[in-house]
């Protein structure tokens, strides 16, 4: 019950706490990271909120997409993958929602940064990257489609993300990268994915996604195909 759930001032029980509560509740992966270790990738925007300055610790919360959803991609999105994508940002929206009342109940800070939310079209940013705060939180790291690779189940997962001054044990990065795998570079309809996560071509996969929303209507742009062909060691082989 989120009204008994005691914090303290030990990150390590707070971390653990939280971790338990989110798991419970169907969360896949609970990492937190510094807030100085990420601060530099906020938008402007978040920086004008005074309460940003106060936050010390960043907390990553990770679902595993169904990989039974996903199966049905080939070479673009499909209705079933733009419903469930919308739910799973829900679902980490309230997810979210929960870890800032649990905090709050306990005298702390909380800001949940939504899971899916553009404030600046032009640079495609919203207030904060996810997948740079997951990777400093050792969830995954970057890989060669621009997206978070996690040991557990690649780059099938959806993330958000809970700035707080709650006191909480801090995870490492990765050291992993995607070494001998290529598997996501000929699935890529626009040639967006290279060699070197680097040279990843991000105006191709915006301008590939832009041609996605279009063709399916909806209001927000998604892909999956590189998600599909990046399974991790959870992904259900058939
Ligand atoms: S999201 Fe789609 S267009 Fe963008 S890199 Fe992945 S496969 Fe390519
Ligand atoms: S499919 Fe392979 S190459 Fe592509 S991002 Fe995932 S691990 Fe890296």
């Amino acid at each position: 019950m989120i009204s008994t759930i005691q914090l303290s001032a030990d990150g390590a029980d707070n971390f653990k706490i939280l971790d338990r509560y989110c798991k419970d509740a169907g969360i896949s992966i609970f990492k937190a990271c510094s807030v100085k270790s990420v601060a530099g990738s906020f938008h402007p925007a978040l920086g004008e909120n005074s309460y940003t300055a106060r936050m010390t610790a960043a907390i990553s919360m990770a679902f595993h997409l169904s990989d039974a959803v996903l199966e049905g991609i080939f070479d673009r999105p499909t209705p079933h993958y733009a419903m469930h994508y919308n739910r799973v940002n829900s679902f980490l929206d309230d997810a979210a929602l929960r870890v800032t009342a649990i905090i709050q109940n306990n005298g702390y800070n909380a800001m949940p940064i939504p899971a899916s939310q553009i404030i600046d079209k032009s640079s495609q940013r919203g207030y904060l990257n996810h997948k740079i705060v997951a990777a400093a939180a050792g969830a995954g790291f970057i890989g060669r489609n621009n997206l978070l690779v996690t040991p557990e189940f690649g780059s099938r997962v959806r993330l958000v993300t809970v700035l707080t001054d709650a006191p909480l044990e801090f995870g490492e990065p990765l050291k992993d990268g995607c070494g001998e795998c290529y598997a996501c570079l000929a699935s890529c309809p626009a040639q967006a994915i290279k060699e070197s996560p680097e040279n990843f071509e991000l105006a191709k996969c915006v301008e590939q996604i832009s041609k996605f929303q279009r063709l399916m209507f909806v209001a927000k742009g998604i892909c999956g195909v590189c998600v599909k062909a990046c399974e991790g060691r959870g992904a259900k082989k058939k």
